[in-house]
């Protein structure tokens, strides 16, 4: 047995589409979209068993972004600590010239960020 959700998108029930039209005759109404769980395969089903599409999930997130915030207040930055490498390795330039493109050697640096295990 499937277990369906109303979206909570707070304007879904006012959007013209044909999937939201119920009713008969000349009592029709646009409905909130009932949505399926776990459609999609299952693909972020936290998140899309609730919204029937990206605008919903904003319009929701838009409307209720102070107390999204306040169930998890970030006071104070998070770090995670890294370790930056830093390697010279040959490269070459080129350079439009003439019809041809001319290389010229240099030195390059490539950065690379990498994870400290402190576990
Ligand atoms: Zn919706």
């Amino acid at each position: 047995m499937s277990n369906y959700n109303w979206c909570h998108g707070p304007e879904c029930h006012t959007k013209h589409t044909q999937s939201r039209v119920r009713g008969s005759g000349t009592n029709k109404v646009l409905r909130t979209i009932k949505i399926k769980e776990n459609r999609y395969g299952g693909y972020q089903s936290g998140i899309w068993n609730h919204f029937c599409n990206q605008r919903c999930l904003m319009d929701y997130i838009q409307t209720h972004i102070r107390s999204i915030i306040a169930i998890a207040p970030r006071r104070e930055a998070l770090e995670t600590p890294i370790k930056v490498e830093k390697e010279k390795y040959e490269s070459t330039r080129y350079k439009y010239d003439n019809g041809n493109y001319v290389g010229t050697p240099y030195q390059a640096t490539r950065t690379t960020i990498k994870s400290v295990d402190n576990g």
